[in-house]
């Protein structure tokens, strides 16, 4: 017998809104939308929202995954005139006004597509194909078991060698996601390794972040650039800047100085480019991999779809000539203008132009440190630290995350410890030669 809130769903008279993708910007149009004369479909391949972010701190063994992902039906639920479908978008018929997914086709009246993005490899096959990644939670899982993994093969590795391979951790491309991920290590070593794994020398563990810009956390300010480098090397991180991975393999990589560096674990935060689906080709710009809209987020071409967040090029805008950053500010506030002007539409009013509201950047390197740009303040320590703090919580989507959040921090904080060390589910890797303790499993 169907309920009576799928009755009433299935029988509204109102135009259907197909968004594809839960992400910042999706979610925040899904919300707004919950109430308004538009039937909503929520499309995303994966069954929960995630708060990017905080992932390097799944990565690291500092928060659990539940505590920064939120299931979208417990979202929608008490949305009368919201669905949800498990699903992968693979191609957009504009024509026929249908998305194709692997559940079947779904028509449309509105598309907003709000796909985010794809890590960025800048065409370097080899580092594609061996290199971690960390966009979502099961890409955290895996950094997180690897990492373990290799403390545990350091302590039985045979030779000094195999050892120091396995206790070498690359990671390239030094933004916010990699500056953040080598301070939350250093950190592992300093606590956890020092006292947990007291058969070998904690300083045997080397992190080596590398980037070919010639400072650290390039769009910020100088001076929190600085900043976080000296943080970064008072933790005793290996900052190596102006230099390359030009190549490698499951136990190297080769760098553009000539350098190799031996180890079993490369993670790849250098950059990312736009999520992007076959069938709106004319309005997809392939040098920046994002799709071109107007200043309302409206593709040129099919003025009925609407690009949101980190997919989205908006190019005549004064200050951002080469389009917005790829970050959650921007994805949020252009899904929360999409539902003012979706619903000025719904009452004949007219669309207004989106205005980027630059809020600042931060990052946090550990303990007390931070860096946070707010207009022309620049700032690190303590108090941008305890900001970092706040703001993040904030942003979360649930209040049972907050509470989760806010309860591992203090006792990470208490305890100087990353309590959430369990590898739950192996990490494998592909072609790998090197003998780890799970790899007999496979
Ligand atoms: C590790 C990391 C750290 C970050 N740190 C920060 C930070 O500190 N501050 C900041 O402002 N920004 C940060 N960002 C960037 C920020 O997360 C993104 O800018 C933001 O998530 C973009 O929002 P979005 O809605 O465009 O896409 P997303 O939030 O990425 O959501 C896209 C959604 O679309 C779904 N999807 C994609 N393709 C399909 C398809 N074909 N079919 C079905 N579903 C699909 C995905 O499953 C996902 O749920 C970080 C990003 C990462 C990866």
């Amino acid at each position: 017998m169907k309920s009576r809130a799928k009755i009433a769903y299935d029988e509204l008279p109102y135009p259907t809104v197909i968004v594809v993708g839960g992400g910042f910007a999706g979610l925040e149009v899904v919300r707004g939308l919950a109430g308004q004369p538009y039937k909503v479909v929520l499309l995303d391949r994966q069954n929960h929202h995630c708060f990017q972010p905080l992932l390097y701190q799944v990565a690291t063994a500092s928060l659990s995954a539940d505590s920064i992902a939120h299931p979208f039906r417990r979202t929608i639920g008490p949305m009368h005139n919201v669905a949800y479908r498990m699903a992968d978008v693979q191609r957009v018929d504009p024509e026929r006004k249908v998305v194709e997914t692997n559940i079947g086709d779904l028509s449309y009246d509105y598309l907003i597509l709000a796909l985010g993005s794809t890590t960025n490899f800048f065409g370097n096959r080899q580092m594609e194909r061996t290199a971690m990644q960390l966009k979502s939670i099961s890409q955290a899982l895996d950094i997180r078991s690897d990492v373990l993994q290799d403390l545990e093969a350091a302590i039985s590795a045979s030779t000094r060698d195999e050892r120091l391979r396995a206790l070498n951790f690359v990671i390239v491309g030094a933004g916010p996601t990699g500056v953040e991920l080598a301070g939350a290590l250093a950190e592992i070593r300093r606590t956890v390794v020092a006292r947990e794994y007291r058969e070998m020398e904690s300083d045997m563990m080397q992190i080596v972040l590398i980037d070919s810009n010639d400072r650290v956390l390039k769009n910020f300010s100088e001076k929190s650039s600085t900043n976080a480098q000296h943080y970064l090397e008072d933790l005793g991180v290996d900052v190596r800047l102006g230099d390359r991975v030009v190549g490698g393999d499951d136990e190297r990589i080769q760098l553009s100085d000539g350098g190799m560096l031996e180890t079993n674990t490369v993670i790849w935060a250098a950059g990312v480019k736009g999520a992007i689906i076959p069938g709106l080709e004319a309005d997809h710009n392939e040098q920046a991999s994002r799709y071109e809209v107007d200043r309302t987020n409206a593709l040129k071409h099919h003025p009925e779809i609407f690009v949101l967040g980190d997919c989205a090029l908006m190019t005549d805008v004064e200050e951002w000539p080469r389009g917005h950053p790829q970050v959650a500010t921007v994805a949020i506030q252009q899904g929360q203008l999409l539902v003012k002007n979706f619903v000025a539409k719904a009452s004949g009013r007219p669309m207004e132009s989106f205005t980027y509201r630059d809020k600042g950047s931060m990052a946090v390197i550990g303990r007390r440190k931070a860096v946070v740009d707010i207009g022309k303040y620049s700032f690190g320590g303590t108090f941008a630290w305890l900001l970092w703090m706040f703001v993040h919580v904030i942003q979360l989507v649930s209040f049972r995350n907050r509470m989760m959040v806010l309860f591992n921090w203090g006792w990470k904080y208490l305890s100087w410890k990353n309590t959430i060390r369990l590898i739950i589910r192996p990490y494998i890797r592909r072609n790998t030669l090197v003998s780890r303790p799970f790899a007999a499993q496979e």
